[in-house]
């Protein structure tokens, strides 16, 4: 895996993106997204999709969940309005705060930067707590570090408390 900043073409940011749905054809989504998200820049890689009973509420359906590594020249507030526009095209509906949607797109790390503004915490601030999204993010970022917290996700991902089981779904068409 390409994540050594000095290997990048100059301007070239590496970022991780978490994405999921719970809604409509989930799987087409989430390969919907990943589409639209491929304008943005190189997606590198993709992990497998993952399974995972919702978050948050209980009674709604079950999260498909995937990470993915992207190369951009976007910079950070740049890219959070990209990915909203993304959501916003997917039909993402925003009535219950962690209902069901149709498409979440999140920001997980951007280089090894620590961003703290009103619209955008960078690493995201509920990573370390959510097996949903270490889970995948393992499966293509082992090895990568928490620039806050100094712990790589595989680290991350033993320690967490989170008890909800997330299991593999499908692989990429
Ligand atoms: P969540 O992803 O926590 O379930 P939302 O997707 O509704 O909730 O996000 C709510 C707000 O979180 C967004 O409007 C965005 O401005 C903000 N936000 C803060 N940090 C991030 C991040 N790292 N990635 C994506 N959104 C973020
Ligand atoms: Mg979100």
């Amino acid at each position: 895996m390409e994540n050594d900043a000095n290997t990048l073409p100059h301007g070239m940011n590496v970022v991780y993106l978490s994405i999921g749905s719970n809604m409509g054809n989930r799987l087409a989504m989430l390969q919907q997204a990943v589409d639209r998200i491929e304008a943005l820049g190189r997606v590198v890689a993709r992990s497998p999709v993952f399974e995972t009973s919702a978050w948050g509420l209980e009674d709604q359906p079950n999260f498909l969940n995937a990470a993915i590594c992207l190369h951009t020249k976007l910079a950070p507030l740049v890219l959070l309005q990209a990915l909203q526009q993304i959501e916003k095209d997917l039909h993402r509906t925003r009535e219950v705060h962690w209902g069901p949607r149709t498409i979440d797109i999140d920001i997980l790390l951007y280089n090894t930067y620590v961003i703290e503004t009103p619209t955008l915490t960078v690493p995201h601030r509920h990573m370390q707590d959510r097996r949903f999204v270490l889970v995948p993010l393992a499966a293509i970022a082992a090895g990568v570090i928490h620039p806050v917290l100094q712990q790589t996700v595989a680290q991350l991902l033993h320690t967490c408390a989170d008890e909800q089981t997330v299991h593999y779904f499908a692989d990429w068409q």
